[in-house]
């Protein structure tokens, strides 16, 4: 019997963000990682496809024709700055990927005489797709080999001073280079400086705070929404590299940006559609992108939108990033439900428990075909969220699973978590 190439599913480093939606989406445990590179572990990996749809960069997607048995082994690909180049036919011992796959960009694993090709993982509430109503994205325009700069052309703390919570709005201005943008768009940054191993940094990613006309109406910027961080996910105290990089940039400073990202978190554009943001703390930035594009479509006297409706968790009010300009926000305009977790003297109060609080309300608008639901924030609050959603729909007579697999569907529920 003849040797078999197989099609090794491999990650792009030179495009790759390491947001760990591929990881986290993984349903087998195929995908790995360390503080440098998103890898795939060739002996698991049964190309099940449920990690392509969901990356931001689409640097998931890539495929290697390798003699079988010589896969490229997990610390190879720790190492990689690009990904190696494709072999020549030569080199596959065995029978080559029929052309016809390789040109359709088929991930198979080829053994002799069976072609097998699975369906995508279909376990996650989170849809692939936008809205149907949604503006087309621009995506990859800048990528790590070739960054585009911006200029800093503001800085300044949106959570009080003295509390725990330093989070900043940074207006980074691209001048005369294109950086076209949607709400719900993700950027990311190249801290200046090196790793421990003296390579450059890689990239981290960041939702765009402003709407698609700009930060400013009519400028080429957009605004960040940044959390310092200065404690791991365990609580012990860490310097995060690009988070301190950019609550210290400097107005007239020069950042270099890739991007710019995401395809499906977009927001609906027809009227009378509803949106529901749920959100915590820096998850508060693509929702501040989709209200001010409403508030200023609104404005416009043309654009006459359905509800929205916001529920907002963090801290404390003195730790909620925008508390001020949310607050002044008009009633008939926004349905603000803020929920509290640390407020001295009072109970914890999670975005779920503000969700079970409006189920009165919320069941005709989770029933509205035109309604879409958007949550941004820690990846701790997904769960909680999506149980809260089920108990309200459940409670108030609606098909849960039905539900959800016609949000997931249609473009109606999108979950950015990190
Ligand atoms: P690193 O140097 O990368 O990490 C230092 C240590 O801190 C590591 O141990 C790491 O595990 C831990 N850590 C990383 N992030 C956090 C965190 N958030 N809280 C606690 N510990 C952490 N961040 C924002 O501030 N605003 C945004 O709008 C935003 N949008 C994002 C959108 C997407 C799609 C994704 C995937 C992430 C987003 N992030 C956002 C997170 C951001 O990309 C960085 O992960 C974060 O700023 C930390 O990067 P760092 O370089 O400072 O920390």
């Amino acid at each position: 019997m003849s040797q078999v190439a197989v099609q090794q599913h491999l990650i792009d480093p030179e495009i790759c963000i390491r947001c760990n939606t591929c990881e986290a989406t993984c349903p087998i445990g195929a995908i790995t990682h360390d503080d440098r590179n998103y890898v795939v572990k060739a002996d698991v990996c049964n190309a099940c496809m449920a990690c392509v749809p969901p990356c931001p960069t689409g640097a998931i997607d890539n495929w290697r024709a390798v003699p079988a048995g010589e896969a490229y082994p997990v610390e190879a690909q720790l190492a990689w700055d690009a990904l190696p180049p494709l072999l020549a036919p030569e080199q596959l011992a065995g029978d080559p990927v029929s052309p016809a796959q390789e040109e359709q960009g088929i991930p198979v694993r080829v053994d002799p005489g069976v072609v097998e090709r699975q369906e995508p993982e279909t376990s996650s509430f989170s849809a692939p797709v936008p809205p149907w109503s949604a503006a087309h994205p621009y995506t990859n325009l800048y990528r790590a080999g070739n960054p585009t700069q911006a200029t800093v052309a503001g800085n300044f703390r949106v959570t009080e001073a003295g509390m725990q919570s330093d989070t900043h709005h940074i207006v980074l201005d691209f001048g005369r280079m294109p950086f076209p943008v949607l709400e719900g768009q993700s950027i990311g940054i190249l801290p200046a400086g090196r790793d421990a191993g003296g390579r450059p940094h890689h990239a981290r990613q960041y939702s765009i705070a402003s709407p698609r006309n700009g930060e400013r109406p009519g400028y080429n910027n957009v605004s960040l929404t940044v959390k310092r961080v200065t404690t791991d996910h365990r609580g012990s105290p860490v310097l995060g590299v690009c988070s301190n990089y950019l609550c210290d940039l400097q107005v007239g400073d020069r950042v270099d940006v890739v991007g710019p990202f995401g395809s499906s978190f977009l927001m609906p554009n027809h009227p009378g559609s509803n949106i529901v943001m749920i959100c915590t703390g820096t998850g508060s930035a693509p929702m501040r992108a989709m209200t001010e594009w409403r508030r200023r479509m609104h404005k416009s006297g043309r654009f006459q939108g359905g509800k929205l409706v916001l529920f907002f968790g963090a801290r404390s009010a003195r730790e909620l990033p925008y508390f001020g300009p949310l607050m002044n926000l008009p009633r008939d305009f926004i349905d603000v439900n803020l929920a509290f977790s640390r407020t001295p003297g009072e109970p914890r109060r999670y975005v779920q428990d503000a969700i079970r609080d409006r189920e009165v309300d919320l069941v005709p608008l989770l029933a509205d075909p035109d309604t879409f639901i958007y949550v941004c924030g820690l990846r701790s609050m997904e769960e909680g969220v999506i149980l809260a959603l089920r108990d309200v729909a459940e409670r108030g007579g609606l098909d849960w699973a039905g539900l959800a697999a016609a949000w997931r569907r249609e473009g109606r529920l999108h979950l950015e978590t990190y």
